[in-house]
């Protein structure tokens, strides 16, 4: 079987990690978190960032820090992964669900400006595949309204919006290294922190709302409890197999783009059949996180995976629109978002992964084409 996804190692992951317990130090924060804090710091020149142990952290730490409470209201596409929002309901927040784009999974940025109202606090951007949302004009939003943007960047690690890095333009961003994502560290996150006011107050959150960050700085002589917050830093044995990692970005984002425009080269002529190939806006970069097809219809789709399972290839489908979800429908205000539930029924993502050989992206693509040669024969 050619699974979906299958984690990368670079070599120096069990090094790393023996060093970090050899050292004595393994709980948050320690040499290796120092070291992935100024990688992140120095390379992409984010002001701020803390790991957390997931995306899913980051986003909660963000809702705090933006005192998102009862009554307040968050713009977010439906089309999603439950964290990007879960995040801000854990607050009691509304979620003011957005349509897709209908060229890309990600939020149709101009159908944000009538949903704004005084009770909005929050856009979440969420980059899909890596590729940037149309950040200037949800920046002008944030402007005008006096609205927080936080970045979903679970999926853009190393991707651009016109030259800026991902994660680095809204107020908030959040990362993730979950295994499926270009950089891992099996479970793992990370906040970005792109103004300064909030960096004290951030640090005072990850430590479970304790100033131990002030305090081991000797900027305060004893530390206590001074905010709410929860345990959000990972162990440094995380860091550790991070760092591994991170010192090859840009070796298995070559791999990537090779995997990817392989598989762009090969079904290129699936547009005859009507099916899409992944689009990258031009004031955007592909990071080579996903490779994905539209399919013309859900039956397409249904049947095209178990054709490719027959032949041993786990292709599988993404996120349900958040807004038809059994914990969301009720609570939804009823609008349609047609785009959203297209994806929902449509998109397929091919398997994907460092180690996935020529080869296999050569048999994958060829046993697309052969169904949609014999289907459109019939
Ligand atoms: C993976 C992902 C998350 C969650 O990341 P975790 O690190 O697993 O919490 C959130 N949002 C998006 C868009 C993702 O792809």
């Amino acid at each position: 079987m050619i699974p979906f996804n299958r984690p990368h190692l670079t070599g120096k992951e069990m090094l790393y990690i023996q060093e970090a317990v050899a050292s004595g130090k393994i709980s948050g924060d320690g040499t290796f978190s120092q070291k992935c804090h100024e990688y992140f710091e120095n390379r992409f020149k984010f002001k701020k960032v803390l790991l957390t142990t997931s995306c899913t952290d980051a986003l909660e730490m963000a809702a705090i820090l933006l005192d998102i409470k009862p009554g307040d209201e968050v713009i977010a596409p439906s089309f999603t992964f439950v964290s990007s929002v879960n995040a801000f309901a854990l607050r009691g927040a509304r979620i003011v669900f957005v349509d897709s784009s209908h060229d890309h999974p990600n939020i149709d940025a101009n159908k944000i400006e009538s949903l704004i109202t005084s009770k909005t606090k929050a856009i979440i951007a969420v980059h899909y595949a890596g590729v940037a949302c149309d950040m200037s004009s949800i920046m002008a939003l944030s402007r005008k309204y006096g609205i927080y943007v936080v970045e979903d960047a679970a999926q853009a690690i190393d991707s651009y919006f016109n030259g800026q890095p991902l994660g680095g333009i809204g107020h908030l961003g959040a990362f993730s290294f979950h295994e499926t994502k270009n950089i891992i560290s099996g479970e793992g996150g990370m906040l970005v922190i792109n103004e300064e006011h909030f960096i004290e107050r951030a640090e005072i959150i990850r430590e479970k709302g304790t100033n131990r960050s002030l305090f081991f700085r000797g900027q305060v002589d004893k530390y206590s409890w001074v905010d709410i917050g929860s345990s959000f830093l990972p162990s440094d044995i995380i860091a550790a197999f991070l760092y591994a990692q991170l010192e090859n970005l840009d070796r298995i984002q070559n791999r990537r783009k090779t995997i990817w425009q392989h598989y762009q080269d090969n079904l290129s002529e699936l547009v005859n059949f009507g099916v899409k190939l992944p689009s990258v806006y031009d004031y955007a970069t592909n990071n080579y996180h996903m490779f994905y097809l539209i399919c013309n219809s859900l039956d397409e789709r249904t049947k095209l995976i178990s054709h490719l399972k027959q032949r041993d290839i786990l292709a599988v489908f993404h996120y349900q629109s958040l807004h038809n979800s059994q914990y969301y429908q009720d609570k939804h205000d009823g609008r349609l978002l047609p785009e959203a539930d297209n994806y929902s029924n449509v998109l397929i993502r091919l398997p994907f992964f460092y180690d996935l050989s020529e080869t296999q992206v050569d048999y994958i693509s060829n046993a697309i084409l052969e169904f949609y040669k014999n289907q459109n024969a019939v």
